[in-house]
């Protein structure tokens, strides 16, 4: 059994060794954060504590005033961070500051560039927590007994924040953890009964339970007499009512539950009464964690029953595409003993989800109105995972879809977007469509030639690159009852965009163009759908068309990637009868040449589309082939 063990020193994993290192040297500039995160630690583990004793009140035993005691000793040069929350047996302290857990987590590390700026930025997507404590402490004692072992199976680890750690079998009769830090030489003032109350006042007010320093002494030389003082305001933040709540209270509290380590960009605090009574306190995130995109990243809110703490990251209150939101929701309906299980089938969780979701699209919504730069940020952010929303909450389909911001032909460049709402104000007279084109990158979008009759006749069009953007325009049909028309698929139809003239001439080209359209079907044969003339172009010879009820290139690659079937589809090939290339084609004579110079341009218009040829080099002699009889 391992309590019986005696002495042991064991290897920081890896990555820890690595983060050490990090936080010891990007972290310097603000080091009193330590202080927050060993009592937001100490708070997190009186939370676990209270919610145990729900099931096994024997734990409470004879020390059922749950708190946290900052003490130090000059002399010593100590600073002692002591709980009676849950504690740690020895597998646990092992696990818990011996490695980290998080997946991806040697991968984020090996983008850490040496550089102290970029890398400090870097640490705050990790998180900072326990490890903070050798930023000012060149040695940390953690005494550490589980409430539920014995006093003899508590334990003792210690380490120098190199490479390794000793840990060792004590006795401790006190439930909960101790942590003690040494602190360095340059450190010394952080044992200062005055400094540390600045810094808990300042970080740590919002912790619910009493933070205790040792009381002052009336006059100089008295000895303490072990008296204790509560120095924050002891009170669950979100309990408070909101106009009594100060900004930077918020950012703090944000901290400990998101354990992040930079201020929240907005926030949502609600009291709920009536038929279900909870309060919600909601925050939107400045950055992205590192894992934001791994599928076991840790996500959901924190869940308070009666203000009493039962889970970290319930994932139940909100959809996944929202996932990025962090923050706290106490019930007052719901059992003490609830659990996992439970919460998924609890109808009363249902209406909270649909509830909280609007919360956060209002407070988003809120957020693009009053502040472009603020959800600016955010877009850059977690545009992406909002995308996913669509596919995924069919009841909010709308409000989504107003939150998302687009790549325009409106724009100088791809960092300004615009919103649904900004592109239906100034659509032109007569348009009654929501033009966009999706593409590979935006270069490649921004001079398909897609664009060029949209250019000529100055409508808008949304450009869309990201992977996902495709799968995204497949669930939006309409918004603000105008549809979507994806300006590269099918016939393009301009409606009274187009005027009579242009009709007509259109109808008179096409007619003009048969016998050539006849020979272009003939030679491309089985490798397009249909052959037409285009109304899409003003400048390029030809263009290619996707059927539409054909699948575009993004979902193609995406199925591929999946190891998917792709279903079987051939473009429509659009020529520009006005075009010279095109004109030559028509008087062309000779059969070779012809087909030559007809799959040059049907290749390049492959090309423009994005596509990568199957016979690159075919297309390459073909290319030259014509140069150099236009050359001789
Ligand atoms: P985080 O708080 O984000 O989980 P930390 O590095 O701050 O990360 O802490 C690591 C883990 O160590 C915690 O998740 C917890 O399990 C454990 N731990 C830290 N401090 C305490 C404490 N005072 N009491 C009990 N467990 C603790
Ligand atoms: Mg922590």
């Amino acid at each position: 059994m391992s309590a019986t063990k005696a002495k042991e020193t064991l290897g920081f994993q890896t990555e820890v060794k690595q983060l050490l290192h990090l936080m010891i040297h990007s972290l310097y500039s603000n080091k009193e954060i330590f202080l927050r995160e060993l009592i937001s630690n100490a708070s997190d583990a009186v939370d676990k504590l209270r919610f145990e004793a729900l099931s096994n009140g024997a734990l409470l035993a004879n020390d059922s005033e749950l708190r946290i005691r900052v003490s130090f000793d000059k002399e010593a040069k100590t600073l002692t961070i002591e709980d009676n929350g849950i504690g740690m047996s020895r597998d646990e302290v092992i696990a818990n500051l011996g490695t980290i857990a998080k997946s991806g987590t040697a991968d984020f590390l090996s983008k850490l560039t040496g550089d102290q700026k970029k890398d400090s930025q870097l640490i705050g997507q990790f998180g900072v927590g326990f490890y903070s404590a050798f930023i000012v402490a060149d040695q940390v004692d953690v005494y550490t007994r589980r409430a539920d072992l014995p006093a003899d199976q508590a334990v003792l680890w210690s380490s120098k924040g190199e490479g390794e750690f000793d840990i060792e079998t004590i006795t401790k009769e006190e439930r909960g953890s101790r942590i003690v830090l040494h602190l360095k030489e340059t450190e010394v003032d952080f044992a200062d009964g005055w400094r540390l109350r600045t810094i808990i006042t300042k970080y740590s007010d919002h912790v619910g339970l009493p933070i205790e320093l040792p009381k002052e002494q009336e006059e100089e030389g008295a000895e303490a007499a072990g008296e204790w003082e509560v120095v924050n305001r002891a009170s669950a933040l979100w309990t408070r009512s909101r106009s009594e709540v100060k900004e930077d209270e918020y950012k703090e509290f944000y901290k400990h539950v998101a354990h992040d380590y930079d201020d929240p960009l907005a926030w949502s605090h609600n009291r709920v009464e009536g038929k279900l009574e909870y309060t919600s306190l909601l925050y939107v995130p400045a950055r992205a964690p590192f894992d934001l995109y791994h599928r076991e990243a840790p996500k959901g809110l924190k869940l308070y029953v009666q203000r009493v703490f039962i889970m970290d990251q319930a994932d139940q209150f909100l959809p996944l595409y929202l996932r990025f939101i962090k923050g706290v929701v106490d019930s007052n309906d719901l059992s003490l003993n609830v659990s996992r299980e439970i919460l998924q089938k609890d109808p009363v969780i249902d209406s909270m989800k649909s509830a909280l979701t609007k919360r956060v699209l209002d407070m988003l919504e809120k957020m693009a109105k009053a502040d472009t730069e603020d959800y600016q940020k955010f877009w850059d952010t977690f545009g992406q995972v909002l995308k996913e929303g669509p596919s995924e909450d069919f009841a909010n389909k709308e409000k989504i879809a107003g939150l998302l911001r687009f790549a325009s032909t409106a724009n100088e460049n791809d960092k300004q977007v615009v919103s649904l709402a900004q592109y239906i104000e100034r659509m032109k007279e007569g348009q009654d469509k929501i033009y966009y084109l999706t593409g590979e990158s935006y270069a490649q979008v921004k001079n398909s030639p897609h664009l060029e009759v949209f250019r000529k006749k100055g409508i808008e069009v949304l450009l869309l690159t990201d992977r996902i953007d495709e799968w995204l325009m497949s669930y939006l049909t309409e918004f603000d009852t105008k549809h979507f028309v994806d300006v590269a698929r099918g016939d393009l139809d301009l409606g009274t965009l187009d005027s009579a003239e242009d009709k007509q001439a259109q109808e008179q080209e096409a007619k003009a163009k048969q016998g050539l359209i006849e020979h272009l079907k003939e030679v491309l044969n089985d490798q397009v759908e249909d052959v037409r003339v285009s109304h899409r172009l003003t400048e390029s010879p030809a263009i290619l068309a996707i059927g539409e009820q054909d699948l575009g290139l993004q979902m193609r690659q995406i199925l591929a990637a999946s190891g998917q079937a792709v279903p079987e589809s051939k473009p429509i090939f659009e020529i520009n009868p006005n075009h010279p290339l095109i004109e030559k084609l028509d008087v062309e004579t000779d059969d070779e040449r012809f087909a030559s110079l007809a799959f040059v341009l049907f290749d390049q218009a492959a090309l423009a589309a994005g596509n990568t040829l199957k016979d690159p080099a075919a297309y390459v002699q073909r290319l030259n082939k014509l140069l150099i009889e236009l050359s001789a």
